[in-house]
């Protein structure tokens, strides 16, 4: 697309890949099979099928009217990634890079997972097509997330913990990118967010951008014309990415990625190289990724996808960020206006559409995406609410 350079893998000055050799060989291979695939026929005719049979897409752009009368401003309509199989928008991507993996020959699928989403969304893809599926996941982080250790286990996942470092996500990448090098002939790497070296950005975007294409033929046909603004939260940065992809394009369409205040990485991040890829990221004063804090796990990165850095510099995307209270009353208010309860981080996307909807008028339309259901979150929330 046209935000992509001609140097591959490369948004304006972001993206690239900072590997070692031996990485390097096995991403230019994924590289070159990638391109090969997303062009062939019958490849994209298996994806259509799974996301269509399996994931249940395409997924509705609902009005939502008694929320649009609430906040009396702007027409509000949601996408619902909420309503995918797994209840969010990952189950795209974790079904279009298996795919590709079955074609490349890999038996075998190694992951990362933080607080438990990404890894859940690849063992489910990897028990439906029969492949064997580890995922490395931080010690620390298996013991916050003993649920979802035990889903991924339910679903015939092998879970790792990883004890080195701080036992956090980025000892996990570590982990998992380490087993590749060991066993690139068998094994293929599925990431969970457009982030990374090339040519996993460019992978991710393909297969979330899905979402907009829904979404623009949805609103065509019920408005018969395009959105004013399209709204999405950016942890990784792969709902938003998906969310603006076919709208880039389109001027008149603000695009607008929304974080937590307290992991502000393209308010206030710096160009700088983590994970093997140049994006801004926030650093502290010694130089290091600096301490990021979320409600929501899925917005706890210090780093953020090398294409939305560029939309950020360009000016293309704007980005902004709400307060914990901000969303947890986004959380408590679509629940209770439209029957919908959303995942914490697609609350932060509700919660900005609140403040922007009533400065616009009912000729104005605004597309909030909702990468996922917040039934994952309800406890989480009880207990904020009872303190
Ligand atoms: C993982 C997750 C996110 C954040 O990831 P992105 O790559 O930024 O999209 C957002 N919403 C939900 C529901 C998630 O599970």
């Amino acid at each position: 697309m046209s935000q992509e350079t001609l140097q591959e893998g490369y948004f304006g000055e972001f993206g690239g890949s900072f590997v070692p050799p031996e990485l390097q060989e096995v991403l230019s291979y994924l590289s070159e099979q990638f391109y090969k695939f997303r062009d062939d026929p019958a490849f994209n005719e298996e994806l259509q099928y799974y996301l269509r049979e399996y994931v249940g897409r395409e997924s509705p752009l609902t009005y939502a009217e008694r929320l649009t009368d609430a906040w009396g401003g702007a027409k509000i309509y949601l996408k619902r990634e909420d309503l995918n199989h797994t209840g969010a928008h990952k189950i795209n991507n974790a079904i279009g890079q298996i795919l590709l993996a079955k074609r490349m020959g890999a038996k075998r699928i190694i992951a990362e997972t933080g607080a438990g989403q990404h890894g859940v969304a690849t063992a489910t893809a990897c028990a439906m097509f029969n492949m064997d599926c580890v995922i490395y996941m931080g010690a620390e982080d298996t013991r916050r997330q003993a649920l979802n250790v035990f889903r991924m286990e339910l679903l015939g996942a092998k879970v790792i913990p990883v004890d080195k470092g701080q036992g956090r996500l980025k000892d996990a990448v570590d982990e998992a990118l380490g087993d590749l090098v060991q066993n690139y002939k068998n094994t293929f790497y599925l990431l969970g967010s457009a982030v990374g070296p090339h040519p996993f950005p460019t992978m991710v975007k393909h297969f979330q951008a899905i979402i907009s294409e829904e979404s623009k033929r949805q609103i065509l046909e019920k408005e018969g014309r395009l959105p004013d603004a399209v709204i999405a939260c950016a942890g990784g940065g792969s709902n938003a990415i998906g969310a603006f992809a076919h709208y880039i394009d389109e001027p008149g369409v603000r695009l607008i990625g929304v974080e937590p205040d307290q992991a502000p990485t393209l308010t206030e991040g710096v160009p700088g190289i983590i994970h093997g890829f140049k994006c801004l990221v926030l650093l502290d004063e010694a130089g290091e990724p600096r301490k990021t804090y979320s409600i929501a796990a899925g917005l706890d990165y210090p780093g953020i996808g090398p294409e939305h850095s560029h939309l950020k510099v360009s000016g293309r995307a704007e980005y902004v960020t709400v307060t914990n209270d901000e969303v947890l009353a986004a959380f408590q208010e679509l629940s209770r206006t439209e029957g919908i309860v959303p995942a914490l981080e697609s609350a932060h996307a509700v919660a900005h559409a609140k403040k922007l909807a009533p400065t616009l008028t009912r000729d104005h339309i605004l597309i909030v995406n909702l990468s996922g259901r917040g039934d994952k979150d309800v406890e989480q929330v009880f207990h904020m609410l009872k303190k």
